[in-house]
């Protein structure tokens, strides 16, 4: 049996478990979560989490070393912003757009007086991009602050670009480096269907029915708009901007995703995306290694799709209409709030106080979908990281059409 169908399985059958067992038995769920499903999700986040800095580094600095020249460089960084920019916006906007038609806010009774939320501390736009130049790598690699790490990488891989075979055996060690790593996703994505299921029946039996009910029609407008968005932009953009089949694309993409749903982490599933768009979507590693760990940390889309619903349920609970500026703040607020959105479980949910903050909405307001977040958290996750690998397939595609990677693939090996 394939890999991606036991995860599929696992997956499956973790929602069944999670779901039978918080109806019918809380009590032997919480059992079972501490003995079995807990510990079987925590193992597998650790081992693929594990590889995660060294597989920035390496990818990164072996993607910058392999574009060569600066000019090449500037051109594949511009797409990729572009790209991960306008994505996001046209994110928020569906987001806000289904919440203003929809009304989830106003669909039935909130109670606001209750709601209690301590905002932690988001950090502030300006210090997110003064932050990016690590003052130490080793520190930034320890505490795994992925914007820093990427810097530092993008400075090592420019360097050996520029003093070409004087790095030879540099370049060498980080090559069998990166191989080594990759190597190590295949093993340890041996234990996904397992790690599969602890995280899914963990999410879905302490969730439960209850959170879902209340929420329902928020819940809904945000799976809605991640659906739409999913299909429709990343869609369309494959088929026009890189000329391929929107199904060849998501079908190739698909391990990926369900290691995404399961783990609400995009860092935590970089191993895999990457590994998933080299292998079944033909994306060359260094366009892989430089614009999907980049997107893992910069590129939120399903979090940008989250936060324009929950801006406007939020106004909506509050009986505050939203005026045109304001709307068009919480679309620039929540593009700069996914740059500084880490990508670890739960975080864009800290960020949205940054985005409610800055057209004065209350931040308590995030009290309220907060029961419902873990689950979200895993559809919207899906999403980021699938804008990160559409983004891989389109410049690599318009890249191999102005001739600088060669169809076939080629340059992928030789890096
Ligand atoms: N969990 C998300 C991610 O890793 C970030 C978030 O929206 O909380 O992509």
């Amino acid at each position: 049996m394939k890999l991606a169908t036991k995860i599929i399985i696992g997956l499956i059958a973790g929602g069944i478990v999670g779901i039978i067992l918080n109806i019918t038995s809380p009590d032997l769920f919480k059992q079972l979560d501490t003995f079995l499903f807990t510990p079987l999700g925590k193992i597998f986040l650790n081992l693929i989490n594990m590889l995660v800095v060294p597989i920035v580094f390496f990818s990164i600095t072996l993607g910058v070393a392999g574009l060569g020249d600066p000019k090449k460089l500037g051109r594949i960084g511009g797409k990729t912003i572009a790209y991960f920019l306008s994505t996001t916006a046209i994110a928020i906007i569906i987001g806000l757009g289904l919440a203003l038609v929809i009304q989830p806010g106003n669909a039935g009774e909130f109670d606001t007086k209750n709601t209690e939320y301590k905002a932690e501390e988001a950090p502030s736009v300006s210090d997110t991009l003064l932050n990016i130049f690590p003052k130490n790598p080793i520190e930034a690699m320890a505490s795994g602050d992925m914007l820093q790490i990427i810097a530092f990488s993008v400075f090592i891989g420019f360097g050996i670009a520029m003093l070409g075979e004087k790095t030879a055996a540099v370049k060498k060690v980080l090559e069998q480096g990166n191989d080594l790593m990759m190597y190590l996703v295949g093993v340890v994505m041996k234990f996904a269907p397992y790690g599969t299921f602890g995280l899914i029946a963990t999410a879905v039996g302490s969730q439960g029915f209850d959170a879902i009910k209340a929420m329902g029609l928020y819940f809904i407008v945000v799976v809605l708009a991640l659906v739409i968005h999913a299909f429709l932009t990343y869609g369309s953009s494959i088929m026009f901007l890189a000329k391929k089949s929107p199904v060849w694309f998501f079908k190739g993409f698909a391990p990926a995703m369900t290691v995404g749903f399961s783990t609400s982490s995009s860092n935590a599933t970089l191993p895999v995306s990457m590994e998933t768009a080299q292998k079944n979507l033909g994306v060359p590693k260094q366009i892989s290694g430089f614009v999907q760990p980049l997107g893992a940390t910069i590129n939120m889309d399903g979090t940008a799709i989250m936060q324009g619903v929950a801006t406007v349920f939020i106004a909506q609970v509050y009986g505050q209409d939203l005026t045109v500026t304001q709307l068009l703040t919480v679309v620039l607020t929540a593009v700069l709030a996914s740059i500084g959105t880490a990508g670890v479980p739960g975080v864009g949910l800290i960020m949205l106080a940054l985005v409610l903050n800055s057209v004065n909405l209350p931040v308590e307001g995030i009290a309220l979908i907060l029961g419902i977040d873990r689950l979200l958290d895993m559809a919207r996750t899906t999403v980021n990281i699938t804008g990160d690998a559409a983004c891989a397939v389109i410049v690599a595609e318009s890249e191999k059409k102005n001739g600088s990677i060669p169809p076939d693939n080629k340059i992928a090996e030789s890096t």
